[in-house]
């Protein structure tokens, strides 16, 4: 299968002026408006390689926007794999030893295991836990259309039509290697208010995942009533007055590959509407995996086809 090269269109920033925060924990800094409100969280580099989020926690910082009510906290969480990005492999930053995103299980946290991501999630963890809304920003390995991923909490679809943008929404239980920090503790707990939302806002080096993850923490931050429009006006980009019909992706199955030989029978990037039902999508280890229905959406086909991994979520479109 031919890869896409795609260019490095964005520059990391220089986070080290955030090291030190307000919290105790290195990277995370809160903003405390003295008025009763929500904890809003949000959250930049939960991979390494994603850095759209840092540019946009940068862009908040250095506007020295502050909450109108509750708490702001900002956080840069993967920082150790960030420090490793390099332009010329900008693939390898993803993570140290282990993706930090699939480990946010109170058995795994609690854990005896080690790793460099175990260590910063469990230093995160309280912070995680104070937080009444998280938005954590990603991005993507294809450049397809901007993704809300809403799990699978009639709430969290809820809010991400409160922010309005982007236009698709995906509800998806994450993946078979471990929980997301997006659906810990109360935020998949459909009696508790905490809300997530996790934003996955094009592919991970293009000049538009930045102005994606940009309008998309501002508009967010409007929504749960941190920001004023007017606040969060000098920040605005091409999506920040959109108002597309959002339409929902309802996923019905992750494929976990189970050998060490995956392959891909197309060159999915993904968003593929495949029919009829039964149609090829891969083979792991000669089983052929088909579509189980028709008109099924193939969502973030994966590039690192390692066995334990999911390689693709399939869904389908319910509004
Ligand atoms: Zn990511």
């Amino acid at each position: 299968m031919p890869e896409p090269n795609y260019a490095v269109e964005l520059s990391p920033p220089d986070i080290e002026p955030y090291r030190s925060g307000n919290t105790g924990v290195e990277y995370v800094t809160t903003f405390d408006s003295g008025i009763a409100g929500p904890h809003v969280l949000v959250t930049a580099l939960t991979h390494g390689n994603e850095i759209c989020g840092a540019i946009a926690l940068d862009l908040l910082f250095r506007a020295g926007l502050r909450p109108r009510q509750g708490k702001l906290t900002l956080a840069f969480d993967n920082v150790a794999a960030y420090r490793n990005f390099d332009p010329r492999v900008p693939v390898a930053s993803r993570f140290v030893d282990e993706d930090f995103n699939r480990l946010w299980a109170p058995a795994t946290l609690d854990g005896s295991r080690q790793s460099t991501e175990l260590t910063r999630a469990r230093t995160l963890r309280p912070i995680v836990e104070a937080a009444d809304f998280l938005l954590d920003i990603h991005s993507m390995q294809y450049a397809t259309a901007p993704l809300m991923l809403a799990g699978t909490r009639d709430k969290s679809v809820a809010l991400a039509r409160r922010v309005g943008i982007p236009e698709l929404i995906m509800c998806d239980a994450g993946h078979a290697a471990g929980p997301r920090m997006r659906d810990y503790g109360g935020f998949d707990d459909p009696a508790s208010s905490k809300t997530a939302l996790l934003i996955e806002s094009g592919q991970h080096w293009e000049r538009r995942a930045a102005e994606v993850a940009t309008d998309v923490m501002l508009r967010f931050l409007i929504a749960v009533g941190t920001l004023s429009r007017d606040d969060a006006q000098v920040l605005a980009g091409p999506d920040f007055d959109a108002h597309p019909r959002q339409r929902i992706i309802q996923v019905t199955e992750a494929i976990t590959i189970t050998s060490d030989n995956f392959e891909f029978a197309q060159d999915f990037r993904g968003l593929e509407v495949l029919s009829p039902k039964g149609t090829l999508i891969g083979r792991d280890s000669g089983r052929e995996i088909l579509t189980p229905y028709d008109e099924c959406v193939l969502i973030m086909p994966s590039r690192r086809l390692a066995k334990g991994q999911t390689a693709v979520r399939l869904g389908r479109f319910v509004s």
